[in-house]
């Protein structure tokens, strides 16, 4: 490729727009062109707007730190693709406007999430959900069109599933997650209510890792995306951990296979290979044998953060089997997804 695509990043400054930031530096595919944030942070060097909120490397890579930050208003904005890492409280006008006036917009947000034409999408488990963008500019008369991320609790545990649900079929799923202070975003939660404590409650997301798997496991059927059935029920909790969601599930197959079908499985598992996307990793799901492993801190960058990381994978007393997965929550559950995604859209020809 000659010239790289323009991209911008809508809520540059965050937690997700930082690490969409460090991502981006050297695409070989993408160059950002603009950087959105609030009227706050506008007509700031992006280095001044971040300042000391700078947190998800050693240092800001020096092509953003110069460029100035816009308001997020698509007639200022020249671009192919926006990068939405936006507060949801904001995300739904934003991103509908990109969409409108044709930017293919990768969005981070729960606000389009589970609309009946926009796809929710993990590469390596449902791409074939593209084939509802057309359908989606047909129905909103839209220049470009919205694609989203999993939640990033949902993401890496569907990403882990996806070939036992090929496989075997999956019935229930039982999950608690132990969950990374930086998905609460910044400056997120206070330190007195973390030091010392777990907080067994984070709003929204039990709904979240309840319903969105049904939709990627579910079927697009021209019109309309249709729900899978799986009973899920799920348990999430705040821990004092920087950077990576651990997760424990216990799972009840369809068709039972044995402990060794289900690790090599997960194991072989790579349907991207052919396409050699940059983001994508070299082993998507990476099954480690140590008994206490993985962990947050030791294994959440391996596959540049990109895989999921399950562990401990054993029979279940009450369902079939029990293992635990770790994913990196604002890489392979967001910037890292968003990249992935906007990789795919290319080589399916959408952008
Ligand atoms: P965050 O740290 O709070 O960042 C929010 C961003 O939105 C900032 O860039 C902020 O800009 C911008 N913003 C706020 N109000 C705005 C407005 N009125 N107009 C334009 N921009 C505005 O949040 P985050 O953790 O990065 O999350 C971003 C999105 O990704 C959220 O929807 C979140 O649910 C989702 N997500 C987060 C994670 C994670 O692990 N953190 C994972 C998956 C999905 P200013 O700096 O100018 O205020």
């Amino acid at each position: 490729m000659t010239k790289k695509i323009p991209v911008c990043v809508l809520g540059a400054t965050g937690m997700v727009g930082q690490r969409f930031i460090q991502l981006l530096d050297n695409h070989p595919w993408f160059e950002v062109t603009a950087l959105g944030a609030s009227e706050r942070s506008a007509e700031k060097t992006y280095e001044e707007a971040v300042g000391g909120r700078w947190i998800v490397s050693d240092s800001i890579p020096d092509y953003a730190r110069e460029m100035k930050i816009v308001e997020c208003n698509a007639e200022n904005i020249d671009g192919k693709i926006a990068f939405g890492a936006l507060d949801s409280g904001v995300a739904e006008p934003i991103e509908k406007e990109f969409a409108k006036a044709g930017f293919a917009v990768v969005s981070n947000s729960k606000n389009h999430r589970m609309e009946k034409d926009v796809p929710l999408l993990i590469p390596e488990v449902n791409a074939q959900h593209l084939d509802s963008v057309k359908v989606q500019k047909k129905n909103r008369d839209w220049e470009g069109f919205i694609v989203t991320n999993p939640n990033c609790t949902t993401i890496q545990f569907v990403l882990a599933l996806a070939p036992l649900h090929q496989e075997f079929g999956i019935n229930k799923i039982f999950l608690t997650s132990m969950q990374a202070l930086s998905g609460a975003g910044y400056p997120g939660v206070a330190s007195l209510n973390i030091i010392d404590n777990v907080v067994p409650f984070i709003g929204g997301e039990e709904g979240k890792v309840e319903e969105e798997p049904l939709k990627l496991f579910g079927e697009w059927n021209g019109q309309e995306f249709k729900d899978t059935e799986i009973a899920i029920s799920a348990q999430c909790n705040r821990v004092n951990v920087k950077d990576g969601h651990l997760e424990t599930l216990n799972i009840e197959l369809d068709k039972k296979g044995s402990l060794e079908d289900v690790k090599n499985a997960m194991k072989k598992f790579n349907p991207l290979k052919e396409l050699n996307l940059p983001s994508s990793p070299s082993q998507p799901i990476i099954v480690m044998d140590e008994d206490d492993r993985p962990q947050p801190r030791m294994d959440r960058d391996l596959e540049r953060g990109m895989g999921s990381v399950v562990g401990r994978v054993r029979e279940c007393p009450v369902l079939d089997y029990k293992f635990i997965v770790l994913g990196h929550n604002t890489v392979r559950g967001a910037a890292g997804a968003a990249v992935l995604n906007a990789e795919l859209l290319k080589a399916k020809g959408l952008i």
